[in-house]
């Protein structure tokens, strides 16, 4: 698909009475992230448990009442084949949520199985170009699960959310440099969506043209920045008692837009490797990134990686090593 050879584009969102998915439909909807002359066919999926499906019509009856120029379809779905049938964009959301004396390991073993049987669906009825955005945590190691259970689709129709991570570390830096967001480009968030996350400040701009590390204290990007950005989802939990739903489905929506109709400068995305910088092979990992042609991802090139910013990426590679470790029966 790309962002301008198709009038309508079917989106399937899985978790869509969750919180991100109660924030993300109506943003998916408002003419915003294909264009206004593109129409939607939406198709919103949660899990087959009466509440859920109570809830799910009554999302269902909300879009109905926003009177959404560009919805050209609703439908409601509780098995996944049918779910992303035709799909072009597929945001998968849903997932469980890590309980009380949980491991992450556990937690791991708990969705893969939900990512297995999503993969598997979409390589039965999704379009050969859907672009999958996984969300649901541990986003990137899900990614990987769900790429490697779809044999029959490229393993770039697959990436993990990094965005979120991303926006946070420009809107820190904008504050610190008092300058608007889109004063600033070239920043990247390598790595796992983890505390092992590596914020990349090293070829950021201001102006298309200063260097941005020439203007701050690197204590102030080491001691600051970068574990405010890794902490950021706890520091919202504790402020409002919820998880940042909101800004993750923003953030999600941000992803989408620029897959599908081209960067202006680079973005993150978790993408699955093809070793670039020495990252192991499928490994769904944070890159500094460039879209364009309607979906085509690059792997921005090049960049020249300090002592510091390899040591703390090697962290975050053997952190995926890990989590692959964990799921590989999952796949086999
Ligand atoms: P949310 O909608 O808040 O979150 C959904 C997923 O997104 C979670 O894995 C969450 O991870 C993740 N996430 C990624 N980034 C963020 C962020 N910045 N802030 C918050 N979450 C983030 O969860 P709800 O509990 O409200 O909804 C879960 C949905 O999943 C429900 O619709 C439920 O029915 C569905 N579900 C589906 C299952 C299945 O398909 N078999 C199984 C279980 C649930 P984290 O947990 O780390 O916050």
């Amino acid at each position: 698909m790309s962002g301008t050879d198709k009038k309508i584009v079917t989106v399937s969102v899985t978790g869509a009475t969750g919180h991100i998915g109660y924030a993300i439909l109506f943003r998916i909807l408002s003419g915003n992230l294909f264009g206004k002359d593109i129409k939607v066919n939406l198709q919103i999926i949660d899990i087959n448990d009466e509440k859920i499906k109570a809830a799910l019509s009554g999302v269902a009856m909300e879009i109905e009442d926003s009177a959404f120029p560009a919805l050209n379809n609703l439908s409601i779905h509780t098995d996944p084949t049918s779910g992303f049938n035709k799909a072009d964009v597929a945001f998968l959301i849903g997932a469980r949520p890590r309980g009380p004396g949980m491991e992450r390991k556990d937690l791991l073993l708990a969705n893969g199985k939900i990512f297995v049987a999503q993969g598997k669906a979409l390589n039965e009825s999704a379009s050969r170009d859907v672009k999958v955005l996984v969300v649901g945590n541990p986003a990137n190691t899900n990614a990987y699960i769900a790429m490697k259970s779809a044999p029959d689709l490229k393993k770039r129709n697959f990436s993990a959310m990094m965005r979120l991570d991303h926006n946070r570390a420009v809107a820190q830096l904008s504050k610190k440099l008092r300058c608007s967001v889109e004063k600033i480009s070239q920043i990247c968030v390598w790595g796992n969506h983890s505390p092992t996350m590596v914020v990349d400040v090293n070829n950021a701009l201001l102006n298309d043209s200063e260097r941005v590390i020439d203007q701050l204290d690197p204590d102030w990007i080491s001691e600051n920045l970068m574990p405010n950005v890794a902490k950021r989802g706890a520091a919202i939990i504790k402020q409002r008692g919820l998880s940042s739903a909101a800004s993750a489905a923003s953030a999600a929506v941000d992803h989408m837009h620029d897959w599908v109709n081209g960067t202006q400068s680079w973005t993150t995305m978790g993408i699955p490797s093809y070793g670039e910088y020495g990252i192991p092979e499928d490994l769904v990992f944070g890159f500094p990134t460039t879209c364009h042609n309607g979906g085509d991802i690059s792997v921005v090139n090049n960049l020249v990686l300090d002592k510091v910013i390899k040591e703390k990426i090697k962290l975050s590679v053997d952190e995926l090593i890990q989590e692959k470790e964990n799921v590989a029966d999952l796949i086999s």
